[in-house]
């Protein structure tokens, strides 16, 4: 299975498949410590330096997706590496994917804005997630 890639396929050790196997079975797009946690269920003993030099290494040949949120947070993992879209919970920061298709036009739209040839985007939607409830009333009763 995997990626088509140029780049040569990646050894899966058995702790590296190990890893492979948690990130693609959470949908919740976990951190490293969360990997590392849920890794050492199946695999105890295993370090969690083994588990970020694995997270590296799938990432870098395409296997997992890092999703780098660039305000401080930890960087999550997704185990999804097909064109998908993401909407965080403004309370609890959980993390989803968005499969919604979005108009094809917004690349050429940004294209003409800025003159890049735009190849892709990667779009986070914020808001509430149903766990913590819709958006408080807007006052006055
Ligand atoms: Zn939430
Ligand atoms: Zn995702």
């Amino acid at each position: 299975v995997g990626p088509t890639s140029a780049q040569a396929p990646v050894r899966l050790t058995p702790q590296r498949a190990a890893v492979l196997d948690v990130v693609r079975a959470s949908r919740d797009h976990p951190t490293a410590r969360e990997i590392f946690a849920r890794v050492g269920t199946v695999r105890p003993g295993i370090g969690f330096a083994t588990v970020y030099r694995a997270l590296g290494l799938l990432a870098a040949h395409g296997l997992v997706r890092e999703l780098n949120l660039g305000d401080g947070a930890s960087v999550r993992y997704d185990g999804n590496t097909r064109p998908h879209q993401h909407v965080v919970c403004t309370d609890c920061g959980s993390f989803a994917d968005v499969s919604v298709e979005l108009p094809s036009t917004i690349a050429d739209a940004v294209s003409t804005a800025t003159g890049y040839a735009v190849k892709g985007y990667d779009v986070r939607f914020q808001g509430r997630c149903p766990n913590c409830g819709p958006a408080a009333a807007p006052p006055g009763r």
